[in-house]
């Protein structure tokens, strides 16, 4: 139904302000989003005949800052999906406090169907359309899902075309010879990743004796997967759109990802130097892998995996939201009952915005940082917010979710509030500041 993710997408929001005093006006404000863009894109495919697929670009809420959020290439594209993306960007970067509003956009088609001169004519095209309604003081774009750094240096190229001048703090998660920065391409995954390393503290975990699931093995996938088995974290099951390998012994990450991304098929083999051997494992579905008796689940693919049906059934005592809207409001509910600790996706992913803004910053001043210097700037970010996140989650006795909104809400109610409300407006008394007759 349309309108339906977005409504769902809402209630988040209510719940989050009936815990907290947060301004009325400020609330209100993000019901709705600044503007909604609709556009053709006419491509002349490779056989000569002529497609028009349909695009959007959503402004969610601009008071913060540009407009910032990813276009996703995917044949599910709807108004109403995008719309909520663009929601969920605004509170992102209202959690990790970075001088952002939220934006996204998407474009409905299956991207693999595509040859790569039909992929390119499609991201210029749709740059053309699309060129007024961005802007790198107004909305920035960035990757998402089934889109990449190359898709990105052609939309950048251009948008500067169009212009006549070179922009390449248009667009984020460029390649790092177009104006790209090091560290984007793990950097959705290093920041989950912070936020385990953590817990693990917080909890005394022992990575050799945690298992852990991770759904969808794209770009967050892999890093993650990567990242925890380095630290010894023992990664079991993995899955990609056609279904999954489990191993209750742990698979050996490097070598999965080499023969993922040589032969496109999601293995369980063990290399040695460049011979690979397939390992014993089960071949399960993605609906399996969320049930697994494992102690971390990480959903790194799309919207709605887990939801009131499987919620009942998950073991996992800890759920890290790689992706964007991976469970549902009413699976909140109950894995809140069943004490799971979500780490949400507003913040779990955050990572992947916060270098965006690294690199924004970056071609705005036209001096680039080193890897180390993004590592321990994001590293900073992460850990200050999850903290802020964790605490107050502790204050309201909530849940993680409700704690990160509460905390986006907090932040975006302070740049409401300097605009003056109802309460400014409405009072007698003239206060010192603007009583000034010189
Ligand atoms: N698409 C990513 C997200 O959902 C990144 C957005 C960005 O870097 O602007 O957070």
């Amino acid at each position: 139904m349309s309108g339906e993710i977005y409504a769902q997408a809402l209630s988040r929001l209510d719940k989050a302000a009936s815990y907290a005093k947060i301004n009325k006006e400020a609330v209100e404000k993000l019901k709705f989003p600044k503007a909604c863009l609709e556009v053709s894109i006419p491509v002349r495919m490779d056989n000569g005949s002529l497609r028009i697929f349909t695009g959007y670009r959503v402004h969610h809420n601009d008071l913060r800052g540009p407009t910032k959020g990813g276009i996703r290439f995917h044949p599910n594209v709807s108004l109403d999906e995008v719309k909520s993306l663009a929601f969920w960007m605004t509170i992102k970067c209202a959690v990790v406090g970075i001088p952002y509003g939220g934006g996204k956009g998407g474009v409905i088609v299956d991207p693999k169907e595509l040859s790569r001169m039909e992929l390119e004519r499609l991201s210029r095209g749709y740059i053309q359309q699309i060129a007024s309604f961005i802007g790198p003081d107004t909305d920035i774009p960035a990757p998402d899902v089934y889109t990449n750094s190359m898709i990105m240096g052609w939309m950048m190229d251009e948008y500067s075309k169009i212009v006549r001048r070179l922009s390449p703090a248009v667009i984020t998660g460029k390649p790092i010879p177009l104006g790209g920065s090091q560290g984007r391409e793990d950097a959705t995954s290093r920041g989950g990743y912070y936020c385990i390393k953590e817990l693990e503290k917080i909890k005394s975990w022992n990575p050799k004796k945690m298992r852990v699931a991770v759904q969808g093995f794209g770009n967050a996938g892999q890093f993650i997967a990567e990242m925890l088995h380095r630290d010894g974290y023992q990664v079991v099951a993995l899955s990609d759109s056609k279904g999954g390998i489990y191993r209750p012994q742990g698979l050996d990450i490097p070598s999965v990802i080499h023969v993922k991304n040589k032969s496109k098929e999601l293995q369980a083999v063990y290399c040695k130097d460049s011979v690979c051997e397939v390992v014993d494992a089960t071949r399960i579905t993605n609906e399996e892998l969320l049930e697994l008796d494992v102690d971390i689940l990480i959903p790194a693919a799309l919207e709605n995996q887990i939801t009131k049906k499987n919620a009942p059934r998950i073991k996992a005592s800890v759920i890290v939201e790689l992706a964007n809207g991976p469970t549902t409001i009413d699976a909140d509910d109950i894995l809140k009952e069943k004490n799971i600790l979500v780490i949400p996706d507003i913040l779990a992913n955050a990572g992947g915005v916060t270098v965006s803004y690294f690199e924004w910053v970056q071609n705005k001043s036209g001096y680039y940082w080193d890897l180390p210097t993004i590592h321990q700037r994001l590293h900073e970010i992460m850990l200050r917010e999850f903290k802020n996140v964790f605490s107050l989650m502790e204050s309201h006795k909530t849940d993680m979710r409700t704690a990160a909104y509460i905390h986006a809400l907090n932040r975006h109610a302070e740049a409401v509030v300097a605009l003056g409300t109802q309460d400014y407006f409405s009072a007698q008394t003239i206060s010192r500041a603007e009583n000034v007759t010189a």
